[in-house]
């Protein structure tokens, strides 16, 4: 049987999505069994690769390393899944977006807060340009399957991806595992 090549990608999100998927716990054995995880936050590798079957996404999309980073993933995953409400829809990521662009943002965390050396940093490299506005995953690639949550809860993934192991796509119902 071909083992199915399975991605997670971290954007602008607190890595609380990521956490509950290793909450499915002892169920991460068998997927180990059938799944190669091939990039991930877990797996240290640094090249998106180029032929990923499911891709979970979380966070939502804040800056500017995430738009060539989201487009990438899409160019290169056959199905994507938005993983997790800042995913889904911005959540607790986009709450900065009524401040109508990223410069209070930038005054706030860089100046006002710090103590030694305030300075918005300047230096290409060092921080990747923050975007005016947060947004959704799905306002800039094509989503394949949503699965909201803050977080998903670990029977929530599971149920996403054991359809997925099969080569169906999941039913996503009972409304009640959804956790915000
Ligand atoms: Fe964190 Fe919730 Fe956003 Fe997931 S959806 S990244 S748990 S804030």
């Amino acid at each position: 049987m071909t083992r199915l090549r399975l991605a997670t990608v971290w954007l602008g999100g607190c890595s609380g999505c990521h956490m509950s998927f290793l909450d499915i716990d002892e169920w991460l054995i068998d997927l180990a069994g059938q799944v190669d995880v091939v990039y991930s936050p877990f797996a240290d590798i640094k090249e998106y690769p180029h032929d990923v079957d499911v891709v979970l996404v979380e966070g939502a999309i804040a800056n500017e390393e995430h738009l060539t980073t989201i487009r990438t993933v899409r160019e290169h995953s056959k199905l994507l899944i938005s993983f997790g409400d800042c995913a889904v829809t911005g959540n607790v990521t986009a709450l900065r977006n009524p401040l109508g662009s990223a410069e209070p943002v930038l005054q706030r965390c860089y100046v006002e807060l710090v103590d030694l050396h305030p300075q918005i940093p300047q230096e290409p490299g060092i921080v990747p340009p923050i975007l005016d506005k947060v947004t959704p995953v799905h306002y800039v690639v094509p989503v394949d399957i949503y699965l909201p949550g803050c977080p998903p809860s670990a029977t929530r993934i599971r149920e996403a991806l054991e359809p997925l192991l099969k080569g169906e796509k999941p039913q996503l119902t009972g409304r009640e595992l959804i956790k915000f």
